[in-house]
Formats: C-alpha cells, structure tokens, sequence
C-alpha cells in the first residue's frame, strides 16, 4: 500500500528519504530500505506488509512484557516480515530476518486494520500489541489500527528496538499507550556488532517516549559474556534511573538462538544479582525474566509488602490496590497504568 505521510521525504530524481528509525534510509526507485518493507515505487513509499501480518497471537499483556501496564489483561498481538535490526541472537529471525535470509514470505494474513479491531475485541483484548518483529518499520499499518483501537476503547502498546525517530514518537504518541524498549545491551560496541545498529538512537528514544507521556518499560536480555558484567549493569541502571527511577526494566534469560549458538543459557542467580546491582543503582522495580523465581513478583519499594504475584504469565493482584495505585500496607504510590481509567487519563 503506498503511504505518504509523515515518515516520508520526497528526494530528486524520485529518491525518497524514510524518517521512521535512525537509519534514515535513502531508497532508491524499485528498492526497499533496510528493513525489506518499505519499497520506493515511482517515488512513493509502498509499504509492503501493510495488512498483511504474518504472526497473530492472544497473548497475557506480561509475556510482552508489560508488568505495570492494566496486569491480567490480554494483548491481541500481531508482527510482520522484516526488521531494521539484525541481531545474532534474534528469538523471532524467521519473521524478522525473513528477507534477509532468503525464506518463503509468501504465507501472511489479511487483516486490514478494521478487522484487527474487530477480532481483538472478540477475544476480548483490552490492548493491541504490536510485536514479534519491529513495529515502527510498519508505522502506517500499526497506526491505521490504532487509532481505530483507540475509538473502541482499546489500548495500544508497542514492544521495540527503540530506533524511533524524534518524529516518529511525535506521531506515534497520538495513539500509543505503552511501549516496552529493548536495551539490547549499554555498550556501542555491543550494539555494532550484534545488532548491526547502534547504542545512542535507543537511549534517546526511553527518553523520548517517557517525554511524550508513554508508559515504559525496558527489557534487557542478559547473554552471557557479552553484557553482563557488573559494571555495564551499573551504569545502563544509572542512565534509567537518570530518565526515571519507577520505570520498570526486565532482566531476561538468554537461550541460544538464531546465529548465536555459541554461548550458555543466562543461569537464574546471574540474573538475580544483576538485578540487585540493578537495584543498588537506585531503580525501583527490576525484574527477572524467562527463569522461575520469586523476581517477576512486583514489591513496595517503601515497606517490601508483595503488591503483585506472578506466576508464568499470570498475575495475582494482593496488596496493590488498583484503583489509586497505592499500596495497601503503607499507602505508597506505585508507578504504573493500573486500571482503564487511568489509561484513559494518562
Ligand atoms: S524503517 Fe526501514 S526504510 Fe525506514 S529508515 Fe528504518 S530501516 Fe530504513
């Protein structure tokens, strides 16, 4: 479907400029950009996944994850071919490094954005998630959708890379309510040769987002060797703390995967005392992800008082009281999107 506007920059002789994420691509007619779905035809973008996802799900809203975020709601969740990233240790290549690897595309769904509506409020969603690949690669699609989530009283969350443009989080912050970053590591050096991007873009887009009023969280996936030493814990702690010290950050086990087979599964105590580090730091809520522990559960930072329990995807609401965001025990405001109404309010 061609699209326009506003993340499209018309060049001479019918180049076009694509201002969604920090690559900043110059297409060519007849070629796409980096991410294999934003196509010069002519000299208009053509995006070419539009309604045509190639993964649904009706997922918890904490697989993606979200833990402060309307907990115990489901999330109708959709992602597309492509990526702009290409990160070794990918969960989700055979979407998002489809072109890339030469796989059969051919298999999609067609959903236009009406339909997308429709069937997440037959499940019974309470958000539309935009996942398993990079969403903001497929901007007018997610936005076409959101908006008409948001009419029907729908919420919507994006789960990213964080390689927005300033522009695109203007835009996107018309509709989106939540976003879950991914802060693949704190280390440029990490970031070129994993993932083929770099470190700087992300970190301005947390800060970005928080800015515009969307609620985030931050998710690293600790690999070891790679980006779990003590100190770059530390100091990724500090710069979140720098943007919030409340917003939430999710500390996830790795499992080899994609291109990186090399290396171990992230062991559960590695990630329990990164999370302490973590909290040493002065961040509120750090969790631990992807291993059974007792860390997915969220606590008063005041009185230590167990507000939610967690338990796979589920969770159990016990000493939070979700109407005022407060602790029962001590009264402490817990930063979070706890109920529809505040969504609607933030
Ligand atoms: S979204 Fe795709 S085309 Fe646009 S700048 Fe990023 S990689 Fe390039």
């Amino acid at each position: 479907m061609i699209v326009r506007w506003p993340l499209v920059k018309k060049l001479k002789n019918n180049y076009i400029q694509c201002l969604a994420c920090s690559r900043h691509c110059i297409i060519p007619p007849g070629e796409t950009g980096v991410c294999g779905v934003r196509k010069n035809v002519n000299g208009k973008l053509d995006l070419i996944v539009y309604g045509k996802p190639a993964a649904l799900g009706i997922d918890p809203i904490e697989k993606k994850p979200l833990f402060h975020f309307l907990p115990g709601t489901t999330a109708y969740s959709l992602g597309t071919y492509g990526c702009n990233f290409m990160c070794q240790f990918c969960q989700n290549w055979e979407l998002s490094q489809a072109y890339r690897e030469g796989l059969d595309t051919s298999f999609y769904y067609d959903l236009p954005p009406k339909i997308v509506v429709q069937e997440a409020k037959r499940y019974s969603a309470s958000t539309i998630a935009y996942t398993y690949n990079e969403p903001i690669i497929w901007y007018e699609y997610a936005r076409d959708i959101g908006r008409l989530a948001r009419k029907e009283g729908l919420f919507n969350v994006f789960v990213s890379s964080g390689y927005e443009t300033k522009t695109a989080w203007a835009h996107l912050a018309r509709f989106l309510d939540a976003v879950n970053i991914d802060l693949k590591a704190f280390t440029d050096k990490f970031y070129r040769q994993y993932t083929k991007a770099t470190l700087k873009p992300v970190l301005e887009s947390i800060k970005e987002a928080k800015k515009r009023g969307i609620w985030v969280e931050v998710t690293t996936l600790i690999i070891p060797g790679l980006n779990d030493s003590e100190d770059e814990i530390r100091e990724a702690a500090r710069f979140l703390k720098s943007v919030d010290p409340e917003m939430p950050w999710h500390l996830t086990a790795f499992h080899p995967d994609y291109k990186m087979l090399d290396r171990p599964r992230t062991r559960a105590e590695e990630l329990i005392k990164l999370r302490k580090v973590a909290l040493e730091e002065g961040l509120s809520y750090v969790y631990v992800g992807n291993v059974q522990t007792d860390y997915e559960n969220t606590y008063c930072p005041k009185c230590g008082a167990l507000l939610v329990r967690r338990e796979g995807f589920k969770s159990f609401v016990v000493n939070l009281d979700v109407e005022h965001g407060t602790c029962r025990r001590c009264g402490e405001k817990i930063a979070g999107i706890w109920n529809k109404k505040m969504a609607i309010e933030k």
